[in-house]
């Protein structure tokens, strides 16, 4: 099979979230299993300087917008896929993030520049036996690829199948109604029953209406967004479309994330030699200007600080296991109130508490191997990934009963000598409180807590599982594009 994967981020290319750790893995299990997977990705800043690209052909102008846009080729780092590079300087040469700017606004032509990426691989997947293998599927992550799928819908036959991801539901992709002749969007798009949501456009509701099939990352997930609670104004959308709809639980890539390899780390290790485990226990402290105790856990987080990864219920939380003697470690960026209050607690418990702000992929692993306990607290969350990390690191996670959080981590407390975690539920303070309070008697029972690592270091979250499963989709869709498309 020949798969077209459309994406805004992969690992090492660009990377703000899972995504782009996703979009990668994925592509790099495909390939092991014999296919042909190729990743679009827009050429931003600083991409050149992180691959081996040659120049493929130019596309010309997608969009109308007096911008030529040209396609390059290079081996996508550290897999055996092809990265296609989408070079449009006006649009994805900027200073700042994929996004939006350094401060964090959103750029105000978002909706030009993922609608030129989905166009573009539209067309490519269109054109693709002209040039070379015909792409078989084209499968579109999030919003800002979403629209792939409906192009390819609008545009009618001959269409490769189409799968549309969904990472995280909130990212919708709103904009207003007056971009439509912008993106070239038929007049029959603005309709509920295409991509108008509550009077505006959501390029994410264009991919759950016009893609043969629909996953998203975790079982569990795909049961939550099916609910009114959950689904955000989706959710009858999502039911509608039935068993086109899928939870498949993300993989993590096994040779990047692997103690016994790990170059972030000084002293490597594994299930049977845990001696470099408690080095980069004493490492990390040392790093981050903590005390160097032995006698109360160390907590990590490696998050976005955000509402939905309930930043602020580990904070309220904190000073129960503070009081224990605990340490906290927190690495994350995001909303300005959840800055500040990370950076007054650091203030308030010099040597107990240390925050570092910024994206940091080398702290982020000595963290998960470092810490004894990572804290994922989310409100909701599709799949997540530094809880799986963690478990690999033998640093058991306590995590909120969402998600695939849920799907991943078993409360070792529901059922002694079983567990890989602890989970609690509702979203409160309280109850995030009492499961670090359970986590860190856990730690003080030494051969408890050894039972525990053991448990969560084998727990096998590798591709190849997910992967066969992605390959029966893309079989699925493509089975079922003739009635469809
Ligand atoms: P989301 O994609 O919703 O942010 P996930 O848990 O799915 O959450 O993925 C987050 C990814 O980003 C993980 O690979 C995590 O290690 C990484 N990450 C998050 N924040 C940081 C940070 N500040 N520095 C380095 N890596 C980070």
């Amino acid at each position: 099979m020949r798969i077209l994967q459309v994406a805004s981020e992969a690992v090492p290319v660009c990377k703000t979230g899972g995504l782009a750790d996703v979009v990668t893995a994925l592509s790099a299990a495909l390939v092991d299993a014999d296919h042909d997977v190729v990743v679009l990705l827009p050429a931003y800043r600083g991409v050149f300087d992180r691959v081996e690209a040659t120049p493929l052909f130019e596309l010309g102008d997608p969009l109308g917008l007096g911008h030529t846009a040209r396609l390059w080729s290079a081996p996508l780092p550290d897999t055996r896929a092809t990265a296609w590079l989408l070079q449009c300087d006006p649009l994805f040469d900027r200073v700042g993030g994929p996004y939006g700017d350094e401060a964090g606004i959103d750029w105000p032509d978002n909706h030009l520049r993922f609608a030129l990426l989905a166009r573009a691989a539209a067309q490519l997947a269109l054109a693709s036996p002209t040039f070379g293998r015909a792409i078989d599927v084209v499968h579109a992550h999030d919003w800002q690829a979403a629209l792939a799928t409906a192009y390819l819908a609008w545009w009618g036959v001959g269409r490769p199948a189409t799968v549309f991801t969904v990472h995280n539901l909130h990212f919708t992709g709103r904009f207003p109604a007056s971009i439509l002749p912008e993106i070239g969007a038929p007049a029959s798009a603005w309709s509920p029953k295409d991509l108008e949501f509550y009077r505006e456009a959501s390029f994410l509701k264009a991919g759950l209406v016009h893609a043969d099939r629909i996953t998203t990352v975790s079982p569990t997930y795909a049961d939550e967004i099916r609910t009114a609670a959950g689904g955000i104004g989706f959710d009858g959308l999502l039911r509608w479309r039935g068993g086109a709809v899928r939870g498949v639980l993300n993989g993590i890539d096994t040779r990047t994330w692997n103690p016994a390899t790990d170059r972030a780390l000084g002293v490597p290790y594994d299930l049977d030699h845990l001696a470099g485990k408690a080095a980069a226990r004493r490492g990390l402290q040392s790093e981050l200007g903590l005390a160097p105790q032995n006698t109360a856990p160390v907590f990590g987080v490696v998050s976005r600080l955000t509402w939905q990864k309930g930043i602020d219920l580990f904070l309220a939380a904190s000073a129960a296991v503070l009081a224990e003697g605990a340490q906290l470690v927190i690495l994350g960026s995001g909303e300005p109130a959840l800055e500040l209050a990370v950076a007054e607690l650091a203030a308030a418990h010099p040597g107990r508490v240390a925050v570092r702000r910024g994206y940091d992929e080398g702290l982020s692993h000595r963290i998960f191997a470092g810490a004894d306990l990572l804290c994922v607290p989310s409100r909701f969350e599709p799949c997540g990934l530094t809880q799986l990390y963690a478990m690999r690191y033998g640093t058991p996670p306590v995590v909120r009963n969402t998600g695939g959080l849920a799907d991943t981590v078993a409360d070792d407390d529901a059922r002694p000598g079983t567990g890989t975690g602890f989970v609690f539920d509702p979203p409160t303070a309280e109850a995030c409180a009492q499961a670090m309070l359970r986590a860190c008697a856990a730690w003080r029972d030494t051969s408890r807590f050894s039972g525990l690592q053991r448990r969560a270091m084998t727990q096998r979250h590798d591709w190849s599982a997910s992967a066969g499963v992605y390959l029966d989709i893309y079989r699925e869709a493509m089975a079922s594009r003739g009635v469809r498309g």
